[in-house]
């Protein structure tokens, strides 16, 4: 490292283009970052698939694409499942650039929940760095993990303290939560509207107890978020009285916020350990108190009276009760909470320490 700034390599998840929403939460999250580690002075070369573009205020990043085909999603496979990798696969693409640019630059910084550059890592010149983006959905992908850990422990970073418990790590994990630009989420005081939902529509994300529990209300449950798997979705349909929901489609950022922010309250419903929950962040930017099932990263965002509600995971009816209470939560303190514990440039300085931090450690260890 020759001065404070630094040269980085960030590496795109391989499932759908940067802006489709396909990758999920990593896509903003990488958005929110390059925009702070830009502020902070680094220079940025991302490397991501074939159509994938960036917002304007991340314009100073150079994007070089890589064409290949989807990785398979680990979240839709049986936890045995083994690793596949096709062979005109964009993982491969990017990994091969990613390999020979982070030669000549500070460190690379890895998006993807993916065997290949966790694997990789130990073996090659380059600094390579993961922020892990999921839970423990597949053994291989834990024992990889937990693997790394014993080995070269600063090279992974987790976003909330419930993810990283579901791997068998060594010592404290490094914990840095995650960031959102505030400019782009407007405050509204009054929250009259009715209730909402957002993400992935895939079962790992439990829609149909989000719906339940607008039926029980007799209320209209607005959605948005891509439709991954189209017949979960109708089956999710078939089931709940008519105009129960509200189909949005997936929306961009500001027209997302733009409807958001007059919902009373958002519904977040997770079967699975989610690592982080955006959604939750992001309605609570707007003023949004937010239901949640105390499960995964949601259960460390959420302080429950406060910004909203936890309740035992899987329980609907706790949840149609909790939400029947929402009037008595400040939607100010939703704010308040995001700006001080979720802002994108809070975000960008742990990502900048965790690998200052892990660069030293490397070049200590090869004396
Ligand atoms: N999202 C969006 N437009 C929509 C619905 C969702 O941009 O209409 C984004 C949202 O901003 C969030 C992501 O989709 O960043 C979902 O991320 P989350 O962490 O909630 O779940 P994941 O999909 O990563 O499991």
């Amino acid at each position: 490292m020759k001065d404070t700034s630094l040269e980085l390599v960030l590496v795109s998840t391989p499932i759908g283009y940067l802006g489709s929403g396909r990758g999920g939460g990593v896509e903003l999250t990488m958005c929110s970052l390059i925009k702070g580690l830009l502020s902070l002075g680094h220079k940025i070369t991302l490397l991501a698939p074939q159509g994938s573009f960036l917002p304007s205020d991340c314009a100073g990043a150079e994007i070089r694409h890589v064409p290949g085909i989807d990785q398979p999603s680990w979240q839709h496979q049986e936890v045995s499942a083994p690793v596949v990798i096709p062979p005109d696969g964009v993982l491969l693409g990017l990994w091969e650039q990613a390999l020979d640019l982070g030669q000549k630059s500070d460190a690379v910084l890895n998006f993807s929940y993916d065997w290949l550059p966790i694997w990789l890592t130990p073996r090659v010149e380059a600094d390579l760095f993961h922020l892990i983006s999921m839970g423990a959905v597949s053994q291989v992908m834990k024992t990889l993990i937990g693997d790394l850990c014993q080995s070269n422990p600063s090279r992974l970073a987790f976003h909330t303290y419930r993810q990283a418990s579901d791997y068998e790590l060594l010592g404290e994990p490094v914990v840095i939560g995650n960031g959102f630009d505030l400019n782009h989420y407007e405050f509204q005081s009054q929250g009259g509207g009715p209730l909402g939902w957002a993400g992935r529509v895939a079962p790992e994300k439990g829609l149909e107890d989000a719906v339940a529990v607008a039926a029980a209300l007799g209320d209209r449950l607005v959605v948005w978020g891509v439709v991954e798997d189209p017949e979960y979705a109708k089956k999710i349909e078939a089931v709940s009285p008519p105009g129960t929901i509200d189909w949005r489609g997936f929306l961009p950022t500001d027209e997302l916020q733009n409807q958001l922010r007059a919902c009373r309250a958002l519904l977040n419903t997770p079967k699975w350990n989610e690592a982080y929950g955006n959604v939750v962040v992001e309605a609570m930017a707007c003023g949004v108190p937010v239901v949640a099932y105390d499960r995964g990263g949601p259960g460390e965002l959420i302080t429950s009276g406060v910004t909203g509600w936890l309740v035992p995971p899987d329980d609907v009816k706790a949840m149609t009760n909790a939400v029947k209470q929402i009037g008595g939560i400040d939607r100010r303190e939703c704010r308040n909470w995001v700006e001080e514990s979720a802002s994108h440039d809070g975000f960008a300085k742990r990502v900048e320490s965790w690998i200052k931090e892990g660069i030293k450690t490397n070049e200590s260890s090869s004396g």
